[in-house]
Parts: structure tokens; C-alpha cells; sequence
């Protein structure tokens, strides 16, 4: 079964991805390079500071051959920074991005001053979760093709594009594995 999943490994929370993976019985493995995706069927990109991650994704060459892989059909999630590194479109920047998701985002959505906060949310076909929100973007617009996957007041917070998925929030904080159960089921 392909379960070997990537978590780019760069900066950020993606120690806390390793965990859920495991919790939720995949395997997981860091991703620095463009050689050490080649290994995984899988990727996520985790939490942390987009425009830093951008910056290093595109220098070790790891963001195009994400692109590569994508189009062959390796699913992909972002939580937060890793949503924001797959939009299209990022509201009032020119970041470096993949590109590959087809929406706008707006970073820091919630207020600079609302650093973070967790409440509950519907997410489409798994049901009832805690959301955790850190310095969150949300999904200001989606292109045709893009399904979305969870609101939270009104604005949307989680969406999907065949197998590209972006939340806002990060299930990784939360000790429910069923987002992740889900991502390896894509
Ligand atoms: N605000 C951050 C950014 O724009 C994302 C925050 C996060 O990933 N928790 O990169």
C-alpha cells in the first residue's frame, strides 16, 4: 500500500506531521530534496513561515520537482503555510509558490493580533473537528474544479482539487488522527 509519506522538512511543525502519521499508521519520512521525494508516494507540507520555505523550496530545486510529482498524480496536503505554498494566487504578494492549487489566499486572515485559536468545524467527509488556527490564511476565491472542504464563519478554510487538499488549520496539534487517516486513503 502506498502509505510512505513525505512531510517537507525544511522549517516549521512538521515533527508534529511525523507523529499523526504515525498515529494514524502510515509511514513517514522528512523531504529536504528533490531525491528524497522520489521515495515517498505522499507528501505534506506543514506549518511554518511561507515566504522562508518558499525561498528554500525553490533554491534546492524540491518545489519544481513537487510540481513534477503533483502532475503525476501524487497526492499533496498543506496545512497553513503548505496551503499557502500551493495557491495560485496569494493575495498582496509576489512569494515564491507552486502554484499548483487553484485559489487565492490571503495570509495572516484572521488579524495580525489573533495569533491563534481552535474551535470547532465540519470538515466534508470526515465530520466534526477541532480546528487549530495559527497566524491562519483563508480561501478568499476558488477557480472551477476546486471543492471545499470546510468554512469556518462564513470563510472557507479547507478545499480540494483532486489530490491537492489545503487546510487552514492544523489537525497535526490535535490528537485526531482522522484528516490524516483520510489523507492516506486519498
Ligand atoms: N502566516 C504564516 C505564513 O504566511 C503561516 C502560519 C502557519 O503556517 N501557521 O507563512
Amino acid at each position: 500500500m502506498d502509505r510512505l509519506v513525505g512531510v517537507v522538512g525544511i522549517q516549521g511543525d512538521f515533527a508534529k506531521h511525523v507523529e499523526a502519521i504515525e498515529r494514524a499508521g502510515g509511514q513517514a519520512r522528512l523531504v529536504r530534496t528533490p531525491e528524497e521525494l522520489e521515495f515517498v508516494d505522499r507528501l505534506i507540507i506543514p506549518g511554518g513561515e511561507s515566504t522562508t520555505v518558499g525561498l528554500l523550496m525553490e533554491r534546492f530545486g524540491l518545489g519544481a520537482a513537487i510540481t513534477g510529482r503533483v502532475g503525476q498524480g501524487m497526492p499533496v496536503w498543506g496545512t497553513c503555510m503548505g496551503m499557502i505554498l500551493l495557491a495560485a494566487q496569494i493575495e498582496d504578494s509576489d512569494q515564491y509558490r507552486l502554484g499548483i492549487l487553484d485559489v487565492t489566499v490571503r495570509r495572516n486572515a484572521f488579524g495580525a493580533q489573533v495569533h491563534s485559536f481552535e474551535d470547532d468545524l465540519e470538515f466534508e467527509g470526515v465530520g466534526r473537528v477541532r480546528g487549530v488556527f495559527i497566524r491562519a490564511p483563508i480561501v478568499t476565491s476558488t477557480e472551477p474544479g476546486v471543492e471545499v472542504l470546510s468554512r469556518y464563519d462564513d470563510q472557507v478554510v479547507a478545499v480540494r482539487q483532486g489530490r491537492i487538499v489545503g487546510t487552514s488549520f492544523h489537525p497535526e496539534l490535535t490528537d485526531d488522527t482522522r484528516i490524516h487517516r483520510w489523507f492516506l486513503a486519498l
